[in-house]
């Protein structure tokens, strides 16, 4: 039988991006010992506490269907962190709690896109990213971001990539997998745009809470932007509750409304004992989103402190995220080539730049998020193997 185009051509064809990741994997089930710097996942698990919390809920009886929007409790909690992060004002009115930020992702392009329309995303990009625009039936338009502009983008290079049938524009702050923080003028440059010509900015801020130079700024905060932004939000990477899925989308009450009536007809809620967890999560406050975030804050030293000391590849400092992105340019490689002869070489294996879009080839994505001494002796072996490719 056949299935539908949209289904069918979800990924666009050709390789997921994952093809090194895949055959790090093939060698770890054939026995093999590799050091994995590929999938963006805490090395520690979810703070016993939030285990006691989500059992007790659970065991306390709240195991039947909870309500849709989410609980009232978390609504209002999320509300209350939004706006004392952002300084707009909002209540739960203006949160919807989803399976996560990866359904709040597809949501929100669902909910300003027609089938057809064109939804803006910058490259590089979360590999998922257009495969859900097109889940949702919409096109996916990529902007490019360059290397030397520490691949935030710039307000010129959006609107020329503006098409007829543009309703939404998908950005990410900290960025996964550049590690970019968007300052304020690059926001304001975002925002004129999204104004100018009409759009939704969809804004992906699941690192917020692990920033290493700066601060996050929300786009919502910006002048006439709380009307036209939905935010997502996530307990994933802020608090390792990655297989918890629970996340969040903050935006105009009205929007919200629609996007709990889309909720009621697809996923009908996140569990009420996850909420219950999470809900408890949030109120430890930013103690333990600091303890959570530490271990990477300690590694892009460390990882800083060692590339100093090499001059065969060129690092782009991260201001924020897990992840720590590489030019190695000056091996003459691909990403993908390196990634696939360090793994070959070393048995290290390390995401190819090009997984994350055309803007990041030349470019290694190394995910620190394996203890500290064996990361720091995986990087060292990799800026080895680099000089001996220059
Ligand atoms: N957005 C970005 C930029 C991510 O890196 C991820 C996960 O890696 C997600 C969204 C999805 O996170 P989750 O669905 O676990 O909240």
């Amino acid at each position: 039988m056949q299935l539908s185009h949209r289904i069918e051509h979800l990924t666009g064809g050709g390789s997921d991006g994952w093809d090194v990741y895949h055959r790090a994997r093939d060698l770890i089930a054939a026995g093999e010992k590799v050091v994995e710097l590929t999938i963006g996942e805490h090395d520690i698990r979810t703070d016993p506490a939030i285990l006691k919390a989500m059992d007790d809920s659970a065991r306390g009886g709240h195991t039947g269907y909870a309500e849709v929007p989410g609980v009232a409790a978390l609504r209002d909690r999320v509300a209350d962190r939004v706006q004392a992060c952002s300084g707009v004002p909002t209540t739960r009115d203006n949160v919807l709690i989803t399976p996560g930020g990866q359904a709040g992702l597809f949501s929100a392009h669902c909910a300003t896109c027609d089938p057809g329309d064109a939804a803006l995303f910058i490259d590089p990009y979360y590999v998922t990213y257009p495969g859900t625009i097109r889940g949702a039936g919409a096109r996916p338009v990529p902007v490019r971001t360059r290397p030397g502009d520490s691949f935030r983008p710039r307000a010129a290079d959006i609107a020329a990539a503006i098409v007829p049938g543009a309703k939404s524009l998908l950005i990410n702050t900290p960025n996964n997998p550049t590690g970019a923080l968007y300052d304020r003028a690059t926001l304001e440059g975002i925002a004129q745009v999204c104004r100018d010509a009409d759009l939704w900015l969809i804004s992906d801020e699941v690192y917020d809470t692990q920033v290493w130079e700066g601060a996050h700024l929300s786009p919502r905060a910006l002048p006439g932007m709380a009307e036209r932004t939905l935010v997502i939000g996530s307990m994933s990477k802020s608090h390792a509750m990655t297989g918890s899925r629970c996340g969040w989308i903050v935006g105009p009450e009205a929007a919200i409304g629609d996007l709990i009536n889309l909720a009621t007809h697809t996923t009908y809620g996140v569990p009420g004992f996850v909420q219950d967890a999470a809900l408890f999560a949030l109120d430890q406050g930013a103690e333990l989103e600091a303890a959570v975030a530490a271990p990477f804050r300690r590694r892009r030293a460390q990882a800083l402190e060692i590339l100093a000391g090499q001059n065969a590849l060129h690092a782009l400092p991260p201001q924020g995220a897990m992840y720590l992105m590489l030019d190695i340019r000056p091996t003459g490689m691909s990403g993908s080539e390196f990634a696939n002869a360090l793994l070959d070489a070393h048995r290290i294996a390390v995401m190819p730049g090009e997984s994350f879009g055309a803007a990041a080839a030349g470019h290694i994505r190394v995910a620190m998020t394996i203890a500290d001494d064996a990361f720091a002796a995986a990087l060292k072996t990799l800026c080895a193997f680099a000089a001996t490719r220059v």
